[in-house]
């Protein structure tokens, strides 16, 4: 039995996407072959590649806008170090939101000088930092949209006259934004497009070949770009796979149609921690994210009693974090809103019993 996987990443994909990327395994389009065991240059992977690239810029509304999509390797954590590699010459402002903003101001470090604008740190990273200033003369200013392990999301992005660069690995592809905003933008596949495996990079043409160092051709954006995203072997299924994800989204009516699922999951979600006597959420009401809501018992007592509910009804993955406890519950795109109808039920239920 299918179970409801509230997984932080890797996490649910479309059922439909399952099906599908395991026909491709044994018979990939009618071909006799796996998806596998066929060359990357072969012209039917060639294909998939260049959907993939352009339902990304498609989706993300940046087609002819001068952006290129990019699937890497690495996960996130090297966009860490490439976006520094490719754009610090001197300083870079960094917003710090969590983890893995820290993370990525810890590599930059390696770089240049780091300006941290602004840190919610002071309280375990539950609020996203408002009215900071930014340093005109940085090289860039980089900021995690939606913080996967504090369950905190930026909902107003500043406006710069410096490339806007943005970790978006746990809510690409899950509500509209003006995405012309940003420079740069980077995720990775295992949360809204695919399995582990893949970054996908969009990044404004104009904004690279600034930087006086030699830049290794692995690391380098301009070297990816020329090959068009083929200087090296990629990881041929997870881009498959994600593409499949993308015309998903695409079916269902594009990053809009999404979010109002989205909407709706989350507020039937945050509407029972808050309703709910036993429970209280862990994010700043206002900074709270539509993808992972973090919440606590108020008595530790009951927590045996709510997991055991819990497994009885099939739920999947919601422990929270080692750094905050307590629950997380991972609401990405696939996640149908039955999941979250269930979760609710088990919160009511415990409230019930207890
Ligand atoms: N950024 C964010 C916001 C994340 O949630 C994660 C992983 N959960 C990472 C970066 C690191 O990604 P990866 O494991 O692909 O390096």
């Amino acid at each position: 039995m299918k179970k409801h996987n509230f997984s932080a990443g890797p996490c649910i994909l479309p059922q439909s996407v399952f099906k599908e990327s395991s026909e491709a395994i044994l018979n990939f389009n009618h071909s006799g072959l796996s998806i596998l065991e066929i060359s990357h240059r072969s012209k039917d992977f060639m294909a998939v590649m260049e959907e993939a690239q352009h339902l990304a810029l498609d989706l993300l509304r940046l087609e002819d806008k001068g952006y290129k999509a990019l699937f890497l390797q690495g996960g996130a954590s090297t966009q860490f170090l490439m976006a520094a590699y490719n754009l610090l010459e001197k300083k870079a402002a960094y917003l710090n939101t969590g983890t893995w903003s820290s993370k990525a101001i810890k590599e930059a470090k390696l770089f240049g000088e780091v300006e941290e604008v602004a840190s919610s740190k002071d309280k375990n990273f539950n609020y996203i930092p408002k009215n900071y200033s930014i340093p005109a003369d940085a090289d860039y200013l980089h900021c995690t949209s939606n913080n996967t392990i504090f369950g905190t999301q930026i909902k107003e992005f500043p406006t710069v006259n410096i490339p806007l660069v943005c970790d978006m690995s746990s809510d690409i592809f899950s509500r509209e934004l003006d995405f012309s905003k940003f420079d740069l933008i980077y995720a990775g596949a295992q949360k809204n497009m695919g399995p582990a495996g893949t970054t996908l990079v969009v990044v404004k043409e104009d904004i690279l070949g600034k930087v006086s160092r030699q830049i290794p051709s692995m690391l380098d954006y301009q070297v990816h770009i020329g090959k068009d995203s083929m200087f090296n072997t990629p990881p041929v299924f997870a881009v498959y796979t994600s593409m499949l994800t993308l015309r998903w989204i695409k079916q269902k009516g594009g990053i809009a149609g999404v979010q109002k699922l989205n909407e709706e999951k989350a507020a039937l979600m945050y509407g029972e921690i808050d309703r709910n006597p036993l429970f209280e959420g862990f994010a700043a009401l206002e900074d709270r994210s539509m993808m992972n809501a973090t919440f606590n018992l108020k008595d530790e007592k009951l927590k045996d009693l709510f997991e055991d509910l819990a497994k009885v009804a099939h739920i999947n993955g919601i422990n929270g974090h080692r750094s905050v406890g307590g629950y997380r519950a991972s609401m990405y795109n696939a996640l149908p809103k039955e999941s979250v109808e269930v979760l609710v039920n088990v919160m009511k239920e415990l409230e019930t019993q207890a």
